[in-house]
């Protein structure tokens, strides 16, 4: 006797099997030979690329119980020479071992080092004659005798009597009497001098530029100290050696430096200005304080008018500027008799005025007037909109100053480019570009100041970061200051949408390192630490997880380690950990690989229900022992157009043309339960291919031919046990007139040609998405 439950279960083996009717083995095969696509799983875990877990870090993500971060404080006195642009510096170092190893030497970084006129750092590319060249650039390479801007070390000493120290390039191991032991502490002495380069001939991230016109020097200096390597867990000393590249790893420590500069000159910089009322005058006592209560719009603590009064002097005398700091990784300063100040303060909602936190600009006259317009609102901003997705801005402050070319950053202090033409006028271009590199400068205190990577090993870590959040507070911006922007756009940011990130996608895969790359061995850094992280950090917020999981995830992330050093496992193991978002695809695919996305609709089949056997349908009983099937109720479906397709068939709902399964309804539901079922008409099997390696969600779009849209998003995971291409079944009551995938282009999908069907053959809005790609 037929029972009812052999009938529903071959209705839904039969129907589903002869969809899938392609042999599972062939599939496996084509995808081993199939270029770009790996021969593993891409959904397994990634137990071989990670490190172990351990007491350290633990397999959540969060710093373990054992974890420890060494640290560093200074006292330094700073002598600027502005007349030879000759800087001279003293130092204690006392360098905490809070380690439970014994150090038998301490690594000191001397990043100056690279401005050595014999550097090998100058030697390291083989790239031979570049076709085009800026003047500048050609003079400084070719022209200029070589410049000398590396650290003279005059001292290395322990209460006055020398250490034995040896320097290896941008290193300097300074070998200890005895070892320094677990949980100890050692001060020690250096001083040094330099020469200080101009950074507008050789692009360094520090150093002077000289205005021709008045005859002065704006100095940005930074990496102006030896300063402490860091040591750790994971690399032990991290002594990479700075080849110009990969920025800085540094310990968090305690600074109080005293900095002398010509008496004329105003000067800001890390840390809190403890000796205010000696270098301000009264008019400038009387403005900051007004500054403190402007929560609207920053108050002029020097103006142009007295920034163009000093221009026109050079004094002899002397001013010594004390700044102290708590919890800093490093220590940069900005000095020039030329700076307009201003100031406005910041409520991030801590209680009290002493919780506020001050947003302040540094600027030549030549910034303005596009400086004293936007820099500070846009630091304020950047301040509101980071905390609000990672932690409150701890420090008191954080000042952004113009430099010409300049886009860098150090602990409340970053220097930024943007600048107007002579008569002051100024481009959108130059504008955005102003507005956009303040909010990643001042974005950088959080990512790697605050949550302290290490730059040298892992430019994405701050980079990527940085650039996915300075690409959140854009847009914030656009929210809140819609009259500072074009109205009814968007802000316009250069990076983090989709689109923007297809070119280099597809660029030539021989060229492209995975984004776990050091930055030295990479071919276009911008790309690849900036932009290709923050996109996908931005599709997994929008298109994987969501704004909620992610918000979350990043949040814990970056309280977990706020003043803390994560690795890249620390962010990816945290980010599934506060989620229960499986995302090890993701950050194979995205960080550990150079693969692309490439999803199409193959092709669209329609079907029809019937009881009338069919040819695929019998063989598929029959391999399956089913020698007889009239005496099983079983559905068959039947392709459109097909020889077995009756054409009265068409456009009647399954029970009109299976009788079987009319019975089987009639038989097991009442007539309440009928009438709310669905009853479709049309059954399609739909499918995906994916010439690109990545796997992505299916973000579909079906259109009905009434009109109506319906978009249904598949899992990335529908890819999990075949990498090429998937199939799935539609049940429809009305008919599909056009399928699209990725309608939106949310996945940075390299090739959109194959994305609908039927195809779009002429200039249609495909071709209307790819000119808005290539902005
Ligand atoms: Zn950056």
């Amino acid at each position: 006797m037929r029972t009812i439950k052999t009938a529903l279960t071959l209705f839904l083996f039969v129907f589903s099997a002869g969809l899938y009717a392609q042999d599972v083995q062939t599939q496996q095969e084509e995808v081993v030979r199939e270029a770009g696509h790996t021969n593993q799983n891409k959904f397994r875990q990634l137990y071989q690329e990670f490190s172990t877990p351990n007491q350290y870090r633990t397999a959540s993500g969060a710093p373990g119980p054992a974890y420890y971060q060494n640290e560093a404080d200074y006292k330094m006195n700073i002598e600027l020479d502005d007349l030879n642009q000759k800087i001279t510096g003293s130092e204690t170092i006392t360098y905490h071992n809070n380690s439970p190893t014994n150090l038998e030497y301490l690594w000191v970084q001397l990043d100056q080092n690279i401005r050595s006129k014999d550097a090998v750092s100058k030697l390291k590319d083989g790239n031979g004659i570049a076709p085009v060249a800026q003047p500048a650039g050609f003079v400084s390479e070719y022209m200029n005798e070589p410049f000398d801007g590396g650290f003279n070390i005059t001292e290395v000493s322990k209460d006055g009597k020398p250490l034995a120290y040896t320097i290896n390039q941008t290193m300097m191991r300074i070998d200890l009497p005895t070892p320094l032991k677990a949980g100890e502490s050692y001060s020690f002495d250096i001083k040094w001098w330099y020469n200080i380069n101009d950074h507008t001939i050789d692009r360094g991230r520090s150093g002077y530029e000289h205005f021709a016109e008045d005859g002065n020097n704006a100095y940005v200096i930074a990496q102006f100290f030896p300063r402490m390597a860091v040591y750790n867990d994971v690399e032990g000393w991290q002594n990479y050696q700075f080849w110009g590249n990969g920025e800085f790893a540094l310990p968090f420590g305690d600074y109080e430096v005293n900095i002398t500069v010509p008496a004329d000159h105003i000067l800001d910089g890390t840390g809190v200005l403890v000796n205010r009322k000696e270098v301000f005058s009264k008019e400038m006592m009387k403005r900051y304080e007004q500054a403190k209560k402007s929560y609207d719009k920053p108050v002029l603590i020097v103006t142009q008018e007295e920034a163009e009064a000093a221009e026109k002097g050079f004094s002899e005398k002397k001013k010594t500027w004390t700044l102290k700091a708590e919890k800093v990784r490093d220590f940069a300063f900005a000095t020039s008799r030329k700076y307009i100040w201003d100031m406005m303060a910041v409520d991030l909602g801590a209680p009290g005025p002493e919780g506020d936190v001050m947003a302040v600009s540094l600027y030549p006259k030549e910034g303005n007037p596009l400086w004293e317009d936007f820099s500070t609102k846009v630091v304020a901003h950047t301040l509101k909109s980071y905390s609000a997705h990672t932690f409150d801005y701890p420090y008191h402050k954080a000042i952004s100053v113009h430099a010409q070319d300049q886009g860098m950053e150090y602990p409340m202090i970053c220097w930024n480019y943007g600048r107007p033409e002579k008569d002051g006028s100024y481009s959108d271009r130059v504008k955005y570009g102003m507005m956009s590199v303040i909010i990643h400068e001042v974005g950088h205190n959080f990512f790697p100041m605050i949550v302290n990577s290490d730059e040298r090993q892992w430019g994405w870590m701050d980079e990527g970061l940085d650039t996915f959040m300075q690409y959140v507070a854009e847009q914030e911006y656009g929210e809140e200051y819609p009259e500072d922007i074009a109205p009814n756009t968007k802000y316009p940011s250069r990076r983090g949408e989709p689109s923007k990130i297809v070119n280099y996608m597809k660029g030539q895969q021989d060229f492209i390192a995975p984004i776990m790359s050091n930055p030295e061995n990479v071919y276009q850094l911008g790309n690849n630490a900036y932009g290709k992280p923050a996109t996908a950090l931005n599709i997994l917020r929008e298109t994987v997880m969501g704004r909620e999981l992610f918000d979350h995830a990043f949040k814990t992330y970056a309280q977990r380690w706020m003043f803390k050093h994560p690795s890249p496992e620390d962010f990816f193991r945290t980010m599934e950990d506060a989620s229960a978002v499986d995302l090890d695809w993701f950050w194979r695919g995205w960080f550990y690989t150079t693969d692309y996305v490439d999803i199409g609709v193959k092709e669209v089949k329609k079907y029809f229900i019937t009881d009338k056997p069919t040819k695929e349908g019998t063989a598929m009983l029959k391999r399956y022992g089913v020698e007889d099937p009239s005496q099983l109720d079983v559905l068959y479906v039947v392709e459109e157009g097909s020889e077995e397709m009756d054409p009265a068939m068409k456009g009647k709902t399954p029970a009109e043309n299976a009788p079987t399964l009319n019975e089987y309804l009639m038989d097991n539901f009442t007539p309440e339960q009928r009438s709310s079922m669905k009853m479709p008409k049309y059954f399609y099997q739909i499918t995906f291919n994916k010439p690109g390696g990545l796997v992505m969600p299916l973000i579909v779009e079906y259109t009905y031919a009434d009109g109506t849209t319906e978009k249904v998003t598949y899992p990335a995971h529908i890819w999990r046990k075949n990498d090429m291409e998937v199939s799935k079944a539609v049940a429809s009551d009305k008919e599909i007139t056009k399928v699209v995938e990725d309608h939106d282009l949310k996945t940075a999908d390299i090739d959109v040609d194959n994305n609908s069907w039927p195809r779009v053959k002429e200039a249609g809005e495909f071709e209307e998405f790819k000119r808005q790609n290539q902005g």
